[in-house]
């Protein structure tokens, strides 16, 4: 595992999201703990010593289960990273014990604010918990201070000239490189100096399932490359870039993304054009950006299950509309046309999704099948 060093620490270039972790139950809500923490001590066994949760991660039961799965292992031989969730409770204080008491430490090495975007950053500068955390760094408590961020670039620059940072974490995959504003992002990060940690980097998946053309285009340079593993080349050869994130939920993508690591190499011109090239096919194929972060569940109140429905909105879209009769089957509770536009999804959605237009297509395709 190649590590980089960061204020004097050494920290694996890649990193474990605990974001994704496998899950059981009947509405896959409880993690699987038994699954996971195989992988947990699998990725130890690969040398991955940077663990990132947060306190809103599977409802709350990812930090707990770090503490758990990371128990037998010596504290200094691992960091944490750890998040504080304005949403989820605006009193920092609180949310920090609590975050002490369920991650069973009495320090988190890297503390972010959770997903700084367009209408949260003045909160965030303005509330107060900046100046606590930076007290708390003081204390070592926490050790060093960042945020995660999604929001246009202008705010990234008022959140990176208004305080201090360690460093920023933000999306950075080749998708939004080319097609969003990821570039822009990493620009402003480099001319301030602040190392990157990089999450998103396969754009929750969609770069490991790529359309055909592009596959073939990826594979005229690297036959046997496999998507995923140019998506985590493209942004580990970016300078300034440390630690990149991937949320694992199998023992097969863990160990496929060790090999990768193992075997990191700057990319050639043939390759950057390949990635471009590749970029422009998906671009064209894709319906919704949506990364499955599932940030935006616990907020639709009417209980639908959304990124699986986007998910399946860009499967008709590009396999045909015949894919919908698979709806039937469903729990009508669960359907597309259960949506009622209240928006709430998109107010959490760090992709900005307007989750209600393409729901409201999808039923009205669906209908248009079964008059
Ligand atoms: S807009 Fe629709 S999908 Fe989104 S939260 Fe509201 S009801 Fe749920
Ligand atoms: S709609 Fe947005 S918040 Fe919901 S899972 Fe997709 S990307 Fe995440």
């Amino acid at each position: 595992m190649p590590y980089c060093t960061f204020q004097g620490i050494q920290l694996s270039r890649l990193g474990m999201g605990n974001m994704r972790l496998p899950v059981t139950g009947e509405n896959g809500d409880t993690i699987d703990v038994a699954k996971a923490r195989t992988i947990i001590d699998q990725a130890i066994a690969g040398d991955i010593n940077y663990f990132d949760t947060a306190y809103i991660y599977h409802n709350g039961q990812s930090e707990s289960f770090l503490d758990q799965a990371l128990l037998s292992y010596p504290r200094d031989q691992y960091y944490l990273a750890d998040k504080f969730n304005l949403q989820a409770d605006q009193n920092y204080r609180r949310q920090f014990k609590t975050q002490l008491e369920r991650l069973k430490t009495d320090y988190i090495d890297f503390y972010l604010l959770h997903g700084v975007s367009d209408d949260s950053a003045q909160t965030f500068l303005d509330n107060g918990c900046i100046d606590y955390f930076r007290s708390l760094k003081k204390e070592g408590r926490i050790r060093y201070l960042g945020f995660s961020f999604h929001g246009k670039p202008e705010t990234l620059e008022k959140m990176v000239t208004r305080a201090e940072w360690d460093f920023v974490q933000i999306q950075l995959n080749y998708y939004d490189w080319y097609y969003g504003t990821a570039k822009r992002q990493y620009e402003i990060l480099c001319e301030h100096h602040l190392p990157i940690m990089v999450m998103e980097p396969v754009h929750g998946g969609m770069l490991a399932n790529i359309p055909e053309e592009a596959r073939a285009c990826l594979q005229t340079v690297a036959p046997s490359r496999q998507p995923a593993e140019w998506a985590l080349r493209f942004v580990t050869a970016l300078p300034g870039v440390y630690v990149v994130l991937s949320g694992m939920s199998t023992t097969e993508q863990l160990s496929q993304n060790l090999c990768t690591f193992e075997t990191l190499q700057p990319l050639s011109t043939a390759e950057k054009e390949a990635i471009q090239q590749a970029c422009t096919i998906i671009h064209q194929s894709v319906g919704v950006p949506c990364t499955a972060c599932r940030y935006c569940l616990n907020h639709c109140p009417q209980h639908l299950n959304i990124p699986e429905l986007l998910q399946f909105y860009n499967e008709y879209h590009t396999g045909g509309k015949w894919r919908l009769s698979r709806l039937k089957a469903e729990d009508p509770a669960k359907l597309p046309g259960n949506c009622i536009a209240c928006g709430l999804c998109t107010k959490h959605c760090p992709q900005d999704i307007k989750v209600y237009q393409y729901l409201h297509e999808m039923d009205e395709d669906y209908h248009s099948l079964n008059p």
